[in-house]
This record gives structure tokens, sequence and C-alpha cells, in this order.
């Protein structure tokens, strides 16, 4: 594959503004994709099949966006009541902006809409339960972040929050608003967190102290702690996954890997596992483009519940 010309600023906070070239682009969702099932991948990133977003995807965005809006009041307004009081005006917006999430729920279903905005308060209760956040200042929101690894892929994603503490350790939160088994994602969910990790370690020299997915609906935290040598072999990770994924794509070869994540596949009536049959290749348009993860903002926040 051809290299491109995509600059990027070796990080988005301290790193000097050296400009490289860049010939991929990774993000976390997409990377976790093809290591969960490499069909799944090529459906999303490659046949780019679009996904009719569900209830709980919607619950997750808005309770990201709830969380984010939260911490633009003063420390002393951060409380439950101000929180609830964000939900609806939250949701108008979203549905102002992606109007086809109006259609999640029927004209006639009356007791849909407020019934879906009190399950994201009570997703909120859960995070009130373990958190304080009129004791917290984050230095970071939905923050996109991103670094070159391997001297030329580009690997970036948005953060639901950063904090740092007065010593300038860092601390990752990911917000985990899914119904699901928590066991069936928790995997996905620590590649996600070390993958942040590993940009903030090349683009700021710090590797973080603490990677915290916050689960809202148990009302839990997991801390896990990386180690600068975790991290190298985690890069070491990234780049082979990166290097399968291009030989996958040069042999437009991306088999399907069934696990219990199928049960949230949108893909299984085309999947051979589930008796269907994957679209032809699109070759016909030229050959997938390895930058189009660069070009496109990777899932935000709350998208990947
Ligand atoms: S149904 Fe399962 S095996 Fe098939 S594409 Fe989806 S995740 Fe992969």
């Amino acid at each position: 594959m051809a290299a491109e010309s995509v600059i990027d600023t070796q990080g988005d906070q301290t790193a000097a503004q050296t400009p490289v070239t860049v010939r991929a682009s990774l993000s976390p969702s997409r990377a976790a994709d093809f290591k969960t099932c490499p069909l799944l991948y090529r459906f999303r990133s490659i046949d780019r099949l679009p996904e009719r977003p569900t209830v709980e995807q919607a619950r997750g965005t808005l309770v990201h966006a709830v969380l984010e809006r939260l911490f633009d009041l003063p420390a002393p307004a951060r409380t439950p009541e101000s929180a609830g009081d964000l939900v609806a005006p939250q949701w108008d917006r979203l549905v102002t902006e992606e109007p086809e999430l109006a259609a999640l729920f029927a004209d006639d279903d009356a007791a849909g809409v407020p019934g879906f905005l009190r399950s994201a308060a009570a997703l909120l209760e859960g995070y009130f339960a373990v958190e304080d956040p009129r004791r917290l200042e984050p230095a970071e929101r939905e923050a996109l972040i991103s670094a070159v690894v391997d001297d030329e892929l580009l690997i970036r994603g948005y953060l639901d929050r950063l904090d740092v503490a007065p010593d300038g350790a860092l601390r990752v939160v990911d917000y985990k608003t899914g119904g699901a088994p928590r066991e069936a994602f928790e995997a996905r969910a620590l590649f996600q967190l070390k993958f942040y990790a590993l940009v903030l370690w090349r683009t700021r020299g710090v590797v973080p102290r603490v990677l915290r997915l916050l689960y809202l609906k148990d009302a839990e935290i997991c801390d896990y702690a990386p180690d600068a040598e975790e991290l190298v072999r985690f890069e070491r990770t990234v780049v082979a996954l990166w290097r399968a994924i291009e030989q996958a794509t040069a042999r437009q070869d991306f088999r399907p890997r069934p696990s219990r994540l199928c049960d949230w596949c949108s893909h299984q009536s085309r999947c051979p596992s589930f008796g269907g049959t994957p679209p032809p290749f699109p070759v016909a348009a030229g050959a997938p483009d390895p930058l189009v993860d660069a070009r496109t903002r990777p899932a935000a926040p709350g998208a990947d519940e």
C-alpha cells in the first residue's frame, strides 16, 4: 500500500509538532472488532454497512452526554438532581442532531420515551453511588487523543474522561452503561483502555497510573494499573493486529469468529456462522482505504456500548 501524507502532530498536548507521514489508522473500536471477529471488522470498516442504533446504545450516548455536561457546572452544583435535570434536554439535543434516534420509539408508544429517560436516570444513580463529582475536576472530557506507533500507524480515539492528580499522575476513566453481562465485554473494554494508555504514554511520556472502568448499572469500579513493559507488549500487539488486518484485506479473507458477542451483532443475517452470505467484497470502488479511520470521527464515547 502506498504511503500517504496524513500529518499528525505526534500527540495532542505536549509533544513536539513533528510532522510525520502515516500510512494507516486504527481506532480502539475497530481494532477490538478485528480481535473479536475479523468478519465483524470487515462489515463495519470495509463494507461500512449501516447499523441501526439500539435503545441500549442510545441510552449509553445519553448518559455519557449528561456526565460530560455535568462537569460544566460548578463543583457544588454537580448533584444527582442536577444530573437528572440534564437528562431530557440532552435527549432533545441528541434527537435534533440524530433524528433517527426518535425512530427507536414508536409514535403510539406513549410510555417509550419517558421510560427510556427514567432508565437513563437510573444509570446516573449508579454513577453517584460510586463517585462524587463535586470532589473531581477532570482535566479532559471526550478528548480526542492520537499517536503514531511503529513510525506509520496512527492510533486514536476518544477518552470519556482524564483525571490528572496534583503529582501529575493520570487516571483514564471509561463509563460503561451497557446492560449486557459485563464479563462478555470486559476484555474488550480493557483493550480499549490500554489503547488510550499507550497513546498517552507515547505522547506525554507518562504511563497512566490507573485505568478505570466505571460500571454504572452495577455501580462498580474496576481499576487496572498498567506498566511500561506491558504497554510495550501491547504496542507490539496493536501493530501485529494491524499487519493481520492488512493481510486479511489483501487476501479479502475475513473469517467469522462466533462468540457470546454474536448476540449483540447487527450482521447475523449476512454471517456464514448464522447461515448468511456476506456481500461481495467491495473492490469495484477501489481498494479499501487504510486511512479511512483517520478521515472519519472515531466512535464517540458511549457509541460502542
Ligand atoms: S454474528 Fe458473530 S461471527 Fe458473525 S459477524 Fe457477527 S460477531 Fe462475527
